[in-house]
């Protein structure tokens, strides 16, 4: 495969046991040390980032802290003089290039008519945002895993008009209904596995083979499959696991108004368990991580329907009963999760943004052709490494023909006028980017909340340490984490990974940060400081403490590691509490306030949706795309 970058020693001495000796293995990570987010982290924080296209721009890059940062504390005032104008002008500016961002483009490539020029401006040096990829060789094998987004359903088929907003887009953008994963070698004991990293921690767990260190202490194996044998081979106590098995089994609808969605929004996830189910702090504590997995924080802080609408217990009631039958069920992930909805879209907006035709194994494997991206003449033109950071109407907004747009990238500043924009980057973002935003979008962006995440990509050499165990994923209480597993993964055209205990595969750890019982923004910003605070080997140093942990000296870090990519996203999920989908006290949502049109600029990304998803995130963007047609 043409992707396939030779790595050097060097790279992957960087990327293993910087630290290495007996002390990583003993030392505790001096976190709390270093609260404060470092202003331009350097490379030892950003670390290995693995080989091909995406090497480069694991999670948030420290230049796109750094200007963000720098944006955040005012640095930067185009006025004339310091900004240099490009001369260019186009209809349609989209701030952003994840898939709210690709969704607009997708709409105005096919809504705004002959003629029409637009242009992506995204900060980090490829596209896709939270949907990217990590490629790792290890052993000459190629693996690939996914920086964030990673898992999807097949959208029915027979959705038509009414398509959810996947389905929407589905087959627009050429996605196969049928997907290979590799055969497990009848040698092995049987197994099984999920194909993403999200599915098994509940919807469907029977999927997979999973081991629980909940409540197991120092080198007990797990209890593998515990809800099958509901939960008799669990260290709990009778009552947490009679507790427990109530909130997974009440088929009970606890409310009979027609406003269910609405009551359900007035109350956090750990209310609604605990009043309401009638349940204990155990029971919402269990919850928490899997939830903070779709949406940030925990169960005490985020909406009772953010739970409803990812289907977690107690309120699946309120849905039919074919919805809460999840034999069926399937997940899929792409090789690098979400990022092959993201290739997709990108592809069928600039053909040559990826090398090869448009079947589904080109544009998975295919080169990507960064010098295709940003050719004049293209309806639709991508500048990367942009951080925008002024957009604003020349004169009023209401009256005014135009929007300027100031961007910095390599160290310069300059400008663009466009015609009208669309805000595709996150609230943490457009509040400071707008320089004439109203005071009611103000008002409401500041009531959003954005909490981060940390997904580590470990790539091993074998996994028989989970292998022998009889496992394929585990969830545990620990220091890092508090997930972890083995994919199936999924083979597309001569990418072919193998299924196979004595050969590499990627480990992904799923890791937020939550401090239960602090006020949501305290929770957000001591996440924030964790998360950036720490230099690379100080997560590596955890991951290698939380594996001899779970797996005692079956796992050998000295000859089991071959790399570890670390993706920070400072700003991953925006945190739905109480309200933030029906709005509180009588006022409307803040997220209706955002979707409002401010003169020539229209503001559409995930957030807006509370639980983020890429079909949605692109819906959202082609939603403002749509808005700015009407002053085109
Ligand atoms: C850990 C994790 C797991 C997830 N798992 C799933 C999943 O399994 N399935 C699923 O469907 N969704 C998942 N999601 C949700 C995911 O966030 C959405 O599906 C979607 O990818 C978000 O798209 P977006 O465009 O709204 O935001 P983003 O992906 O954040 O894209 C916004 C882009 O704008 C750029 N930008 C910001 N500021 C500027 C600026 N000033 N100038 C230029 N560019 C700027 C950003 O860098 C980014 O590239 C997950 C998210 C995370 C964090």
């Amino acid at each position: 495969m043409s992707r396939n970058l030779p790595i050097t020693r060097r790279d992957f001495l960087n990327g293993v046991m910087l630290g290495s000796g007996a002390a990583l293995l003993h030392h505790a990570a001096p976190l709390a040390a270093q609260s404060n987010a470092l202003a331009t982290p350097g490379p030892d924080w950003y670390g290995f980032g693995g080989i091909g296209d995406y090497a480069n721009s694991h999670g948030n890059t420290p230049e796109v802290v750094a200007r963000a940062h720098e944006l955040r504390d005012g640095r930067y005032t185009p006025v004339p003089g310091n900004v240099t104008d490009t001369g260019e002008v186009f209809d349609v500016v989209i701030v952003g290039g994840g898939m709210a961002g690709l969704g607009a483009a997708f709409e105005f490539r096919h809504k705004a008519g002959a003629g029409k020029t637009c242009l992506v401006l995204e900060n980090h040096p490829i596209w896709g945002g939270e949907s990217k990829r990590n490629e790792f060789m290890v052993d000459d094998q190629l693996l690939i895993a996914p920086q964030g987004a990673n898992g999807f359903s097949i959208p029915g088929v027979d959705e038509g008009a009414h398509a959810s907003d996947d389905g929407r887009y589905y087959d627009a953008i050429g996605i196969p209904r049928e997907f290979q994963y590799p055969a497990w070698d009848a040698k092995h004991k049987p197994l099984r596995f999920a194909n993403d990293h999200y599915g098994y921690l509940y919807w469907i767990e029977h999927g997979a083979d999973v081991g629980y260190y909940i409540g197991a202490c120092c080198g007990a194996p797990p209890a593998i499959n515990p809800w099958s044998r509901n939960l008799d081979n669990t260290s709990w106590t009778t009552a947490e696991r009679e507790q427990l098995l109530r909130w997974r089994n009440d088929t009970r609808r606890l409310y009979d108004g027609k406003d269910f969605e609405r009551w359900l929004d007035s109350m956090s996830y750990q209310q609604f368990v605990e009043q309401v189910m009638g349940l204990g702090r155990h029971v919402s504590d269990f919850a928490s991580p899997i939830l903070a997995g779709a949406v940030g924080l925990g169960s005490d802080a985020v909406s009772a329907y953010a739970a409803y609408a990812i289907l977690f217990p107690g309120t699946i009631n309120f849905y039919p009963p074919a919805v809460r039958d999840f034999s069926a069920y399937q997940r899929h992930s792409f090789p690098g999760g979400n990022d092959g909805f993201a290739r997709h879209f990108v592809k069928r907006i600039i053909a040559g943004a990826i090398a090869g035709d448009d079947s589904f194994a080109a544009v998975m494997n295919g080169r990507v052709q960064f010098d295709q991206l940003d050719l004049d003449g293209l309806p639709v033109r991508m500048r990367l490494g942009a951080t925008v950071v002024a957009v604003e109407h020349t004169g009023d907004a209401q009256g005014a023909d135009e929007v300027q747009v100031a961007y910095t990238r390599d160290g310069t500043l300059n400008r663009v006028r466009a015609r009208a924009v669309v805000m595709a980057s996150g609230g943490w973002v457009n509040r400071h980017v707008v320089r004439d935003l109203p005071d009611s979008h103000r008002a409401a962006y500041a009531t959003f909340k954005h909490a981060p995440f940390l997904v580590a990509n470990v790539a091993v050499r074998n996994w028989r340490f989970m292998y022998d165990l009889g496992i394929t994923a585990c969830r545990y209480q620990g220091d890092f984490g508090f997930c972890v597993n083995v994919r199936a993964p999924m083979q597309v055209g001569d990418y072919r990974p193998v299924l196979d205990p004595d050969q590499p595969a990627v480990l992904s750890f799923y890791v937020p940060y939550l401090y239960p019982g602090d006020p949501a923004p305290l929770q957000c910003s001591r996440g924030r400081a964790e998360l950036f605070s720490a230099p690379y080997v100080d997560y590596e140093r955890r991951i290698i403490m939380q594996l001899r942990t779970l797996f005692g000296t079956a796992f050998n870090p000295q000859r089991d590691l071959a790399g570890i990519i670390l993706n920070r996203w400072g700003h991953a999920y925006v945190v739905p509490e109480p309200g933030f989908y029906f709005g509180r006290d009588g006022q409307p949502a803040a997220r209706d306030v955002v979707r409002e049109r401010h003169g020539r600029i229209a503001f559409g990304h995930s957030e807006l949706r509370g639980n983020q998803h890429w079909g949605p995130a692109a819906a959202e963007g082609a939603r403002a795309l749509q808005q700015i047609l009407e002053v085109l």
